[in-house]
């Protein structure tokens, strides 16, 4: 068995549920993955914890994940690798590191942050996941940085691991993978359901959609229910199903008209030219080219 070790930063809030989670993977070397904030009495629990370190890798620079990991790996004198952090050497998707005898491979999963990356270790379907899965609750999606439609692609890049358990950034450790990454689809699914039927009444502010959506929610969470709403719209401003007029927060967004088929008139999807059967046979025509 792997060893994996939790320390839990102490820096409760509602972002980060009960704290920064903190994981030392492996033994003698170990890895140790998200070092936290700079919060010196955590990092030395971290350092005495762990005994010698290979590799300090990082999740995503965010200031709960990163701003301790350059300090601390110089402190253990281990490299320090991110997707994008200053004094972290850039990390490759599929790249691969070593922990005691195990294998640990990084995962690049923007979504969360465009620099996310997630950590695999097949021996154990032990996947570290940071802030793309938490313990408790959603990932928190906040544009531009934060983008839904990759964020969902990771997703499904996460469910093809076939990871059985999650250690997540924040939050308890989650024993069924499966079913949390499905739940996590579900949900977005449903919101996106939710948003839709809202635009159906007419053009609306993201304000008033939130009111509509988060209506038995507390009136605190809608700051950040705004923000996860726009993720949403942008989304489906993306696929051509939702456009806006105006612009900042007084803009109003409204279902797209549907657009007809260039060649034979019936509806399309999305930003398509042509319906399916029309592409089809320009494909075939050779025409595929055109539009
Ligand atoms: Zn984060
Ligand atoms: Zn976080």
């Amino acid at each position: 068995m792997l060893r994996i070790t939790r320390i839990l930063a102490p820096n409760p809030s509602i972002y980060t549920l009960e704290g920064t989670n903190t994981w030392i993977v492996g033994e003698d070397p170990a890895i140790v993955i998200d070092p936290g904030p700079s919060i010196p009495s955590h990092l030395d629990e971290v350092a005495i914890t762990a005994g010698r370190v290979a590799q300090v890798l990082v999740t995503h620079d965010h200031p709960d994940h990163a701003p301790g990991a350059a300090a601390f790996a110089r402190r253990v004198g281990a490299t320090l690798h991110a997707w994008k952090l200053d004094g972290a050497e850039h990390l490759r998707d599929g790249q691969t590191f070593r922990a005691g005898n195990a294998e640990i491979i990084a995962v690049h999963t923007p979504g969360h942050t465009s620099d996310h990356v997630v950590f695999f270790v097949p021996a154990e379907g032990a996947l570290f996941t940071g802030d793309a899965v938490v313990g408790k609750g959603t990932s928190f999606i906040d544009p531009p940085d934060g983008d839904l439609a990759q964020y969902l692609r990771s997703l499904r890049r996460m469910q093809e691991l076939r990871a059985r358990t999650i250690y997540p950034g924040h939050g308890p450790v989650v024993l069924d993978a499966p079913a949390k990454l499905h739940e996590y689809v579900e949900h977005r699914a449903e919101r996106e359901h939710q948003v839709v039927a809202a635009l159906d009444g007419g053009p609306q502010t993201i304000d008033q959609l939130v009111e509509v959506i988060y209506a038995d929610y507390p009136l605190d969470v809608y700051p950040l229910a705004a923000r996860s709403v726009l993720a949403h719209l942008l989304k489906l401003e993306g696929e051509g199903r939702a456009e806006r007029k105006g612009k900042g927060d007084g803009a109003t967004w409204r279902v797209s008209a549907a657009r007809e088929c260039a060649r034979c008139g019936k509806p399309v999807k999305g930003r398509a030219r042509y319906c399916g059967s029309c592409s089809l046979i320009l494909l075939q025509e050779g025409a595929g080219t055109e539009g």
